[in-house]
């Protein structure tokens, strides 16, 4: 993630000190933007209806449900499919809960993280000003998240604690970060503490090498990237095109710089490769941001899988022109890590037209769920919303998007990812057991 929430949600709590359930993590989501205080007097009427106080009752599904609903009617669409009663009876939203659960079971997150190393980020010693500005913006988004010592408990343990075991979550696939110029030369997050994740739980979590650019030496990163493989067995790439070097950025597309690397991925077996696109953020170069190098890489490689996360998302109508006005492409995917996240609360109109546009014009078999938790905390609050989550009528209407039915909605989860990392869904028709998979 990486994208400053408080600059968009002024009444967001930079920290908390108790714990927070999931939907109090939603519902302060929804009360920290702009639409924040007239969502409140509507969760003030259905917590008095519901005869309980404000403070549990934003702890609840219920609580959750009202904010949903106080949205539909702030702005007069349907952006949540969420009913009346649920916002007061615990046994209605339960009931709509479990129903729309079903369909929904197998959930791939394709966007997780853990964001600390076991010597920590001091700035001076092992880290820069730019770099502390960075662990300082996720330190704060982990606080408001319930994470009550921010990028310290971003940590393995909890990967598996909020992630794995608290949240709907199938199958986790976790993500690097490297930028070691601004790290005292290692990377953000070492691929050998990053690995302990893949120890613990192998059968639910997929693993992604990174911290590479060829600004660093295209035979270094040749060396890391064959280590990535041979030591860390690692499944495919998230890579960064701004970097933290003199040279600020590269792109996928450069024939000299980067090209030996996707033929190398090649040999290696690895298909799969992902750049963080869109959210230009803090200290990085917007212009690294464009997808606009995944154009020519997609027609040279048409073997390997391009992965843009976060949707390109402000610039994901460029992305999705990728393959609108190129539909015989079969090979860009693209996933909505932290942009559903940030829009979803206070900008639903927009949250609408990302998921329709690339929906419409990368298809419904190329979209695929990611939260980027856990920056975000517990993602269980993500996978609900987007569980209610619709296109409303007039959109639909006006720009051709497709609905979000329930069978699409179960593509993006899950099935999608499924076919691009190989995972065999295993049937499974216990609504509450967690479904087994297999990396093959
Ligand atoms: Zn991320």
């Amino acid at each position: 993630m990486e994208f400053n929430v408080f600059q968009y949600f002024k009444g967001f709590e930079r920290s908390r000190k108790d714990p927070m359930t999931p939907e109090e993590q939603g519902v302060s989501y929804f009360l920290g933007g702009h639409m924040g205080e007239r969502i409140s007097e509507h969760l003030d009427q259905y917590a008095a209806k519901a005869k309980v106080s404000r403070r549990d009752f934003l702890k609840t599904a219920s609580g959750f449900a009202a904010a949903m609903l106080a949205v539909n009617k702030i702005t007069g669409m349907k952006f949540f499919d969420v009913q009346e009663a649920e916002a007061y009876e615990a046994a209605a939203v339960k009931e709509m809960t479990v129903a729309k659960k079903m369909g929904t079971e197998f959930i791939v997150d394709q966007h997780t993280h853990i964001c600390w190393r076991k010597d920590g980020y001091i700035q001076g010693v092992n880290t820069t000003e730019k770099g502390m500005w960075f662990v300082q913006l996720l330190d704060d988004l982990g606080k408001a998240m319930g994470l009550p010592n921010g990028t310290r408990d971003m940590t393995v343990e909890n990967f598996g604690k909020l992630i794995l075991e608290g949240s709907d979550t199938s199958v986790a696939i976790f993500n690097p970060f490297g930028f070691r110029e601004d790290y005292g030369g290692k990377d953000m997050v070492p691929i050998e503490e990053q690995a302990e994740v893949k120890q613990r739980w192998p059968d639910r979590t997929i693993m992604l090498g990174g911290g590479l650019t060829p600004n660093q030496g295209l035979g270094e990163t040749l060396d890391r990237l064959q280590m990535f493989v041979e030591d860390y067995k690692i499944s495919g790439l998230k890579l960064y095109t701004f970097d933290s070097t003199p040279k600020r950025g590269w792109w996928f597309d450069d024939e000299r710089m980067a090209y030996p690397i996707w033929e190398k991925c090649r040999k290696l077996g690895l298909k799969n490769i992902g750049c963080h696109k869109g959210i230009p953020f803090g200290q990085f170069m917007a212009r690294y941001a464009h997808a606009e190098d995944f154009d020519a890489v997609a027609d040279d490689f048409t073997d390997l899988n391009w992965i843009a996360f976060h949707s390109g998302w402000p610039y994901q109508g460029e992305l999705a022109a990728l393959k609108g006005f190129k539909p015989q492409r079969k090979n860009l995917f693209t996933e909505l890590g932290s942009t559903f996240a940030a829009t979803v609360t206070n900008r639903p109109v927009e949250c609408a037209h990302i998921l329709g546009t690339l929906l419409r014009d990368l298809g419904t078999d190329s979209v695929m769920w990611g939260t980027d938790s856990a920056l975000w905390g517990n993602p269980q609050w993500q996978i609900d919303a987007f569980r209610r989550f619709r296109i409303p009528d007039q959109l639909i209407e006006g720009y051709g998007y497709p609905q979000l039915t329930d069978e699409v909605k179960a593509k993006v989860f899950g099935l999608n990812a499924s076919r691009l990392w190989n995972l065999k869904v295993m049937a499974n028709t216990e609504p509450a057991a967690t479904p087994k998979v297999v990396a093959v």
